[in-house]
Formats: structure tokens, sequence, C-alpha cells
């Protein structure tokens, strides 16, 4: 094996969903059958690590300080809904049933994983939920265990800072253990008006 691929595959397997064999196959397709895709990738790839960050308001993925949904004015400022990623924010999204402001942690609170607070950079989220023009603080990070028990950390920590704010949690409709990313838009539209205050949690 050249010294090129060898270094290719041992950086593509460490990526999720991609085993060593699927990493050799990725990199044998792009160099056999298409290097018009594996220059494209690689320039797009380059350009993104360079230009892509963080909304300085939600912390998603944006190319300008602050992302298009938080500059329009039409979403509703009084609800900002917490998700664990991008896919997830693009989940509820499509279902339709949400116009108001979203944060992203970027992640959940995994202790066993050395994820805790200040890895996550909660007190961003924290500052972000507790501005005067929210009302409504939607928890919707996953129902696994790590997602339940980052809401459940999430909103003990609002209601020390903010006890008139109110606290909803997404309720049946997404499996125990399931991600949004793969729920269809209806489910996540029933757990969405279905959700409850956090204190029942
Ligand atoms: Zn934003």
């Amino acid at each position: 094996m050249s010294h090129l691929i060898a270094e290719l595959v041992d950086l593509l397997k460490r990526l999720p969903g991609l085993g060593p064999r699927s990493a050799q196959r990725l990199v044998y397709h792009l160099l056999r059958e298409d290097r018009t895709a594996a220059q494209r990738i690689a320039e797009t790839l380059a350009a993104a690590v360079v230009r892509v960050r963080h909304c300085s308001e939600c912390n998603a993925f944006t190319e300008s300080d602050l992302c298009v949904r938080c500059t329009d004015p039409a979403r509703d400022a009084s609800q900002l809904c917490v998700v664990e990623t991008p896919a997830d924010l693009e989940a509820i999204e499509a279902s339709h049933v949400f116009h108001g402001r979203y944060y992203v942690l970027m992640g959940r609170l995994s202790p066993l994983d050395g994820v805790g607070p200040r890895e996550l950079q909660v007190d961003r989220f924290l500052e972000r939920a507790t501005r005067t023009e929210v009302q409504e603080v939607i928890l919707a990070t996953n129902f696994t265990p790590d997602g339940e028990a980052t809401a459940q950390w999430l909103a003990q920590r609002l209601r020390a800072l903010a006890p008139n704010l109110r606290i909803t949690r997404l309720a049946r409709g997404v499996p125990v253990g399931g991600e949004l990313e793969y729920a269809d838009p209806a489910t996540i539209a029933y757990a969405w008006h279905d959700r409850r205050f956090s204190d029942v949690l």
C-alpha cells in the first residue's frame, strides 16, 4: 500500500461509521473511479474547515457571525429550543412545528466520555436561555440515557437561575433510546405538541 493511501485510510477509519475496511474501500473508490469527486471533496473540506464556524447566538454551524435562523425576524424569540446536534435541529425543522429560536449544544453531557458542563460550554447556553425575551425553553435533547440526563441537568440549572422560565420537554412519540435525527417528522410533531413541564420528569 502506498504511503499516502495508508495515511488516508488511517485518517478516515477514525470517523464515525467507518472502520478500516470501509475506509480503504472509500479511498480506493475515489482514486480509481472518481478522481474529480476526490478533488472536489478535498477542496470543499479545506474551505469548510477555514470558513465554517459556530453562530455566536445559537452555536449552530454558519459561515458568518450569525446564522440565517438567528437573523430571521419572523422567528419567535420567546421560545428557545435546545438540541444536541445540527442534525437534530434539521429534524425538528422538517416537522414544521416550531418557529422559535434554537440553541445547539454540539453534544451532550456524558461523564463516562469526559464531557462535563465545561467541555460542553453549558454556560453559553445558560446565558442565552436566561435572557429576558425567553419565556419558554424546550429541552429537545435525545431520549438516550445521556440525552435524558442532560435535559434533567439543564432543567435544574435553569430553574435555579430563572424560576419563572417555562421549561418543557418533548413527550411521548419519540421512542425511548431514540434519536431525533432518525425520527419521522410526524412523530416529532406529535411529541412536540405533547411536551410537558420538565418538573414532572
Ligand atoms: Zn444562529
